[in-house]
């Protein structure tokens, strides 16, 4: 049904021209998040989120029932976004185009919250430039029964590993149980040249410490290690974008912090979709200044 926004649930304060549907549906059972909540999150956090997430193909996590029932992750239009959230022909490994979504705009990422997303994930490259990333991302994900403190040490010696190789990282909370060690790079390098990197990167961290860390994915090969996740590398590979809500219990979100704070941090989810002004100072203060940034290539190696 198109039941509008009525005068018991004003629309998102931010500015955006996207009417909300739905406003008071529950998306997070166990905290009573709704949609709107939802909307007037993204609206708040859309200029610290676009410089991040914006002219990239885009994979959403959407749960049109909420977040406790199915959801799903989308990565075309089914013809139903609407003019602001744009797209994008890219061609497969078979040279057949698809049109990916992208958004540019706080009104594309509020028509994104409209349709049912709940998360946004990313290429690693703009749809000026898909066949060089500009981003490389080492995804920490720790066997269960690891404990944050595990994955936060993990984290920083493969800032101290990629330092020794020139270059500068910076941690991502992934919201979830891990943490995502952000590498931004000139796009330069082609997709296979990023993830042959990546990928004997990882493996040597691996094959130097065995019991701590592995390179493959299978699960039964993880016990009581950390998975360097290093398949986000490749081509058509997403990660979830900086201050995108996560789809689990309280509404956590990927959140930038600096190596200094992460040293105290003992969660993956520190911050959840009521803390859009908390994440709108912290954003702005000298702890974050130049997240994400660095004018840098990957050694030859
Ligand atoms: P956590 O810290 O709990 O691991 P995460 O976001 O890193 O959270 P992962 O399962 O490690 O979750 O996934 C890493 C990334 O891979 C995600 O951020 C997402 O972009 C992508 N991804 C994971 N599962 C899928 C899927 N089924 N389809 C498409 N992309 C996926
Ligand atoms: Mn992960
Ligand atoms: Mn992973």
């Amino acid at each position: 049904d198109l039941q509008g926004p009525t005068a018991s649930e004003p629309p998102p304060a931010a500015a955006t021209s996207i009417a909300i549907t739905h406003h008071s549906r529950v998306v997070f059972p166990e905290s009573g998040v709704t949609k709107g909540d939802l909307a007037n999150y993204y609206a708040t956090i859309a200029p610290l989120m676009l410089p991040f997430a914006r002219d990239r193909p885009i994979s959403l996590v959407r749960c049109p029932q909420g977040r406790g029932r199915k959801c799903f992750f989308q990565k075309h239009d089914a013809g139903s976004f609407g003019d602001h959230v744009r797209h994008v022909s890219i061609h497969d490994k078979d040279g057949d185009a698809d049109d990916y979504l992208y958004v540019d705009d706080t009104d594309g990422v509020i028509a994104c919250v409209q349709m049912g997303a709940i998360e946004f994930h990313g290429w690693g490259s703009m749809v000026g430039a898909v066949e060089t990333p500009d981003r490389m991302v080492f995804d920490l994900d720790p066997d269960e029964g690891l404990g944050f403190a595990e994955t936060r040490r993990a984290a920083e010696y493969l800032k101290e590993q990629l330092a020794e190789l020139g270059l500068t990282s910076f941690p991502m909370l992934s919201g979830g149980k891990g943490i995502h060690v952000i590498v931004p790079i000139s796009p330069e390098a082609t997709w296979p040249e990023v993830k042959s990197f990546s990928e004997r990167f990882a493996r040597a961290l691996a094959s130097a410490d065995p019991k701590r860390f592995v390179a493959t994915m299978t699960k039964s090969k993880r016990s009581g290690r950390i998975f360097i996740d290093w398949l986000r590398n490749q081509r058509g590979s997403t990660a979830v974008m900086p201050y995108s809500v996560r789809a689990r219990a309280g509404a956590p979100i990927a959140a930038p912090v600096s190596w200094t704070e992460l040293r105290e941090i003992e969660t993956a989810g520190v911050w959840t979709l009521r803390d859009a002004d908390k994440l709108l100072r912290r954003a702005a203060s000298p702890a974050l200044a130049g997240w994400g940034m660095a004018r840098q290539t990957l050694p030859d190696v």
